[in-house]
């Protein structure tokens, strides 16, 4: 076959512009995009070989090779994966397929800034090659087809590209990028080896390029003949769980976290469905030291298809859960996607869900658990992350209920380490709320004396001396159908716990004390609402309570604190 010229798709002309326009100022993710394509492509061969396996020829080992030729101006990625024959690459280079892509052009309005940010949508791909490259070849052939089938396609990415055909040994592709001026910098081994190791460190096939020494003769490096890999090509959460050793869970999360001690805990799994990902999720032993930062980004990585896309990435989990680490693997998201993006994605949305119950599942897990060892751990980490996991109960209505079973408070009858549940199942017969005191520290909340008629009674009192307990309350009201209510606030009614003799008793004292009573609002009138005679006491002549729906005394002392 001669040299034929086509034309481009219309819609592929847009996109060139586009992507060589508004992505310069990212330039370097051409690398990422092509060493993309030449994995999928040797994921395609992999696939297509369990078939056939003669399609591997005498070539059994996947991998990438990038050289660089600095007389030529050249940079090349090979791979030898699937390759293309002649109508693929025409279909596959000079078409745009991708169901929704039309539209998606549709949508663009040639306001440069505005595109840039659709264009984030959807994958940029090949043609990112053209930011950095004023021509490029392919020179392909499909696995299965004699060398003579080879193809050569190229285009200076404007309106047309050329395809021939030519002899080709081995299989696979070649994209060699002839590098515009001004784009020396990719004919440095370190700058292409340290950009392949930020987005490329975790596909799993060796990507190779040649080895430097030092000519101490000439006082600079020089390149040699040898092959090595230059990157990990670890990506531990693709394989299988029955395939990797705790010790391999561990030295990777030490390796993402930079913790030197061993995680708490780990959650492993691949979610197939409506949205598609890989989920490795840490959760430390320890609080880092700016566990209390909100604004702190979270500790978990995106990648898609084992691309690295961005760290912390802060909408793939609730801020209340910051300190969970890991890797999230979207199956689905363009390669090119920006947090803004990522913040109005339903794929993310769906991940976000699903990784919030399964951190939920494994301290459930951990929390209810009969073996000592593990409750343990959960203690301990209720010790230093808890008064962050409560921030999610205003935060996550979706697991409110889940939360509040989580949570472990002080009361009267221990000083930690109280669930919910715990409480209910030591209810007094009668009873009819939680009832519960806010105080700065543990020993003001147990002196309190409001206090009194609960200890007399033995009834349970929850001491919340967290700083983040106020901002709790104000959005759990209750728990499995028990209110929880102050014993601080209003005029406590304790209901059928008060027998009639009480109530008679108090009915009497407010008559006796009337005078008294009277004597002391007017004497307080400017500082207090009423003065009233009570059965919350029983030692203490005298306590300061609010009204109900009013700031409690803790909450206003805080306040006050910090300057409102
Ligand atoms: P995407 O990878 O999202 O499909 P690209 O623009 O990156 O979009 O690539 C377009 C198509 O070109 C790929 O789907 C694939 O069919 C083909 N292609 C690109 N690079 C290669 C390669 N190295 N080997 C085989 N096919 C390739
Ligand atoms: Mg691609």
């Amino acid at each position: 076959m001669t040299k034929h010229t086509h034309a481009f798709q219309a819609e592929v002309k847009q996109i060139l512009h586009l992507v060589t326009h508004s992505l310069y100022s990212n330039k370097e993710i051409f690398l990422r995009e092509l060493v993309s394509n030449a994995s999928d492509a040797c994921d395609k061969l992999r696939f297509e070989a369990l078939d056939n396996a003669a399609l591997y020829e005498d070539a059994p080992n996947l991998e990438v090779r990038i050289r660089f030729d600095e007389d030529a101006k050249t940079l090349t990625i090979s791979d030898n994966g699937i390759g293309m024959s002649a109508e693929e690459a025409a279909a596959h280079l000079g078409t745009i397929a991708k169901s929704g892509t039309r539209e998606f052009m549709a949508k663009l309005e040639g306001d440069q800034k505005k595109d840039a940010q659709l264009i984030g949508q959807f994958g940029v791909g090949f043609y990112s090659g053209f930011i950095v490259a004023d021509r490029i070849t392919v020179e392909t052939r499909r696995a299965g087809l004699p060398a003579s089938e080879g193809v050569r396609w190229s285009s200076e990415g404007t309106g047309e590209y050329d395809i021939e055909t030519i002899t080709k040994a081995g299989r696979g592709t070649d994209v060699i990028l002839h590098l515009r001026e001004g784009e020396e910098e990719f004919l440095k081994t370190w700058r292409v080896k340290s950009t392949v190791s930020k987005y490329s460190d975790h596909i799993s096939l060796p990507i190779l390029m040649r080895k430097e020494t030092w000519d101490a003769d000439n006082a600079k490096q020089v390149v040699t003949d040898e092959w090595e890999p230059i990157n990990k090509a670890s990506a531990l959460w693709t394989r299988s769980k029955s395939e990797i050793t705790p010790e391999q869970y561990e030295e990777f999360y030490k390796q993402i976290s930079y913790d030197t001690e061993a995680p708490l805990a780990y959650t492993h799994n691949r979610v197939e469905g409506r949205s598609e990902y890989t989920q490795l999720l840490y959760i430390p032993k320890k609080a880092p030291f700016d566990l209390w930062n909100r604004d702190k980004r979270g500790g978990v990585k995106l990648y898609v298809k084992r691309v690295f896309i961005m760290d912390d990435a802060e909408s793939l989990m609730p801020v209340y859960l910051r300190f969970v680490k890991g890797v999230i693997d979207s199956a689905d998201l363009p390669l090119n996607v920006s947090r803004e993006l990522l913040q109005e994605s339903r794929d993310v949305k769906a991940i976000r869900e699903g990784s919030t119950k399964r951190v939920l599942g494994m301290l459930e897990s951990l929390a209810n658990s009969e073996d000592a060892a593990e409750k343990q751990t959960y203690a301990d980490f209720w010790k230093d992350f808890g008064q962050v996991l409560k921030e999610g109960i205003g935060e996550d209505h979706q697991n409110q209920e889940r939360l509040a079973k989580l949570f472990r408070f002080a009361s009267t009858q221990a000083d930690e380490g109280v669930s919910l549940a715990d409480y209910l199942g030591r209810m007094k017969e009668g009873q009819e709320a939680i009832y519960y005191i806010t105080a700065d520290s543990l020993s003001a909340a147990k002196h309190s004396p409001q206090l009194e008629i609960f200890r007399k009674k033995g009834i349970e009192v929850l001491l919340l001396v967290d700083r983040v307990d106020e901002w709790m309350l104000s959005h759990l009201y209750e728990f499995e159908g028990k209110p929880l209510q102050s014993v601080a606030k209003g005029s406590v009614d304790l209901g059928k716990l008060q027998d009639e003799e009480e109530k008679k008793k108090v009915k009497e004292a407010a008559e006796q004390f009337k005078p008294l009573l009277e004597r002391l609002k007017t004497t307080l009138a400017e500082r207090a609402k009423d003065v009233r005679v009570t059965t919350r006491l029983v030692d203490s002549p005298a306590c300061i309570v609010v009204e109900e729906g009013d700031v409690s005394g803790h909450l206003a002392r805080l306040l006050k604190q910090a300057g409102q």
